[in-house]
């Protein structure tokens, strides 16, 4: 693969991206308080004492918290850090009641770990895990429903997140694409983030410099809170641009934090970028340090369910899959659990190619997704079942496969009631084919003198005779055997 470049006056630059994602984890209640940490409730509902931090509240740690951020380490193949601690980070913002923001500076939870990547063209690249320290959320500031008053929700306040910072080791829109959907991936296999970038529980902070080949690192701008992937990579292309008209009109590019604007398709400065001694971080004096056992990481390791790579190399090792088919199957896990529902019991090979094709295509027509796919895998496998002993052909099968999407009929109701069921008696094809002959006596004496294309035409007459439910590979069989009688 050519490398992502951007071509400057001065000749081309490199691209170097490090993302640091904000993923709210998947939890009943919130990090330090029982207030549930659901979405969508009516605003400041699900505030308790400690978010709207009242004094004299103290936060009480909740464990399902720390085993998600636990996972989440295990999953990326990160070390766990048995011993981590919770620092104040110190800042203003109207929706942040208490004035700072508990989260992990020095001591994080989880340390160095990878995630391995894969472009359009099948290249891999390891990209490396910084970090991930769990942390709260802030509450929200709504400006868009009065004129000259804002509102604060304080639902989101104290929602656990966990921040996973990668290594500056992305060079491309591309690669940062990969990335994220990647990481959404394993987040929401171990269902430690339900990866929404909607609703706001996955987002980026983008951090962009550019350089010359073989160089040292530039001053970066980090681009924060972009909400979706196609965002990032907009946000990305953009910024870099930017930043190499600087370098080459002999400016400097300022370390700023900064805002994408999508619709006008540019990055503005929001401020001058905080260093960490900005934030007098400290350790929390309401809360001890964390430590946590091996053996309860070891539990939680034991536990975890099956990652996505190897739920691909699995596949394709027990089903025969390609490594494209492997990919489209596991990218999501209901995805990839309805396959072998179906595949395990009926010939993989035909299982594969009706997922693949006709019973996704039925899916986008409908505009269903998995969990309310119209047929169960139960239902699908058998309607294979019945290609596989040559009940009905496949030609048929779409047929039936339609209208077990639009009645919700079995496979075996429909071929009954229909009558589908597949002519497999060789006389009466046979009878079939010789009328045909018959009645094309040209086509005969045409196709014995050369023009081979013409079987095709027999089989079409053939197969619409017998209204389509004629054995294909009988019907060819006779044919061969007839027309070179
Ligand atoms: P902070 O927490 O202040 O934003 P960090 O040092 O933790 O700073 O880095 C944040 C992110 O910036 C990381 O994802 C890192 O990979 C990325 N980064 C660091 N230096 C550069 C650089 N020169 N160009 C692009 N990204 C960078
Ligand atoms: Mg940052």
């Amino acid at each position: 693969m050519s490398a992502y470049r951007i071509q400057g006056e001065t000749g081309e630059w490199e691209v170097v991206i490090g993302l640091e994602v904000h993923a709210q984890v998947v939890s009943k209640s919130k990090l330090f308080s029982g207030a549930s940490a659901e979405y969508g409730a009516e605003p400041n509902t699900h505030v308790s004492l400690v978010d709207a931090a009242f004094p004299g509240m103290l936060p009480v740690l909740n464990q399902e918290c720390v085993a998600q951020a636990v996972r989440t380490g295990l999953g990326l193949k990160a070390e766990i850090n048995l011993f981590s601690r919770f620092d104040r980070k110190n800042y203003f913002y109207a929706d942040l009641p208490f004035g700072y923001q508990i989260s992990q500076f020095e001591f994080p939870i989880v340390g160095k770990g990878v995630v391995e990547i894969e472009l359009a063209d099948g290249t891999k690249r390891q990209i490396g895990i910084t970090r991930l320290h769990l942390e709260q959320d802030a509450g929200k500031s709504i400006h868009d429903q009065d004129p000259t008053r804002s509102f604060i929700d304080l639902n989101r306040a104290g929602v656990a997140l966990m921040e996973i910072v990668s290594e500056p080791d992305i060079r491309s829109p591309e690669e940062a694409g990969a990335y994220l959907r990647k990481l959404r991936q394993i987040l929401r296999y171990l269902g430690t983030c339900d990866g929404n970038m909607e609703e706001g529980s996955m987002r980026a902070d983008v951090n962009v410099s550019v350089r010359k080949e073989g160089e040292e690192y530039r001053t970066r701008c980090e681009i924060k809170n972009v909400n979706s992937v196609r965002y990032v990579m907009q946000a990305i292309e953009v910024e870099a641009t930017r930043q190499v008209e600087i370098w080459e009109s002999g400016g400097t590019v300022d370390q700023e934090t900064r805002l994408f604007d999508h619709l006008k398709s540019e990055t503005r400065s929001l401020r001058n970028k905080e260093d960490a001694h900005d934030y007098r971080y400290f350790p929390d004096p309401d809360l001890l340090p964390l430590e946590i056992e091996q053996s309860w990481v070891d539990e939680l390791k034991a536990a975890l369910p099956e990652l996505p790579e190897d739920k691909r190399a699995r596949l394709e090792k027990e089903y025969g899959v390609s490594a494209y088919e492997s990919a489209v199957l596991t990218a999501e896990q209901n995805v990839a659990d309805f396959y072998e529902e179906v595949a395990k019991d009926a010939d993989a090979r035909l299982a594969t190619n009706w997922i693949l094709g006709d019973f996704f295509a039925a899916l986008n027509r409908t505009g269903r997704s998995i969990e309310d796919s119209p047929v169960s895998a139960q239902g699908l496998r058998e309607l294979l079942s019945l290609i596989s002993d040559s009940t009905i052909n496949g030609k048929i099968a779409k047929e039936v496969l339609e209208d077990m999407v639009e009645t919700g009929e079995s496979a075996k109701e429909i071929v009954e009631r229909k009558g589908l069921k597949q002519v497999t008696d060789t006389g009466a094809i046979e009878k079939s084919i010789q009328d045909i002959l018959d009645a094309n006596a040209d086509k005969v004496a045409e196709y014995k003198s050369g023009k081979d294309k013409l079987f095709g035409f027999f089989v079409g007459q053939t197969m619409k005779a017998m209204k389509g439910k004629a054995n294909p590979a009988i019907v060819n069989e006779l044919l061969k055997k007839l027309l070179n009688a």
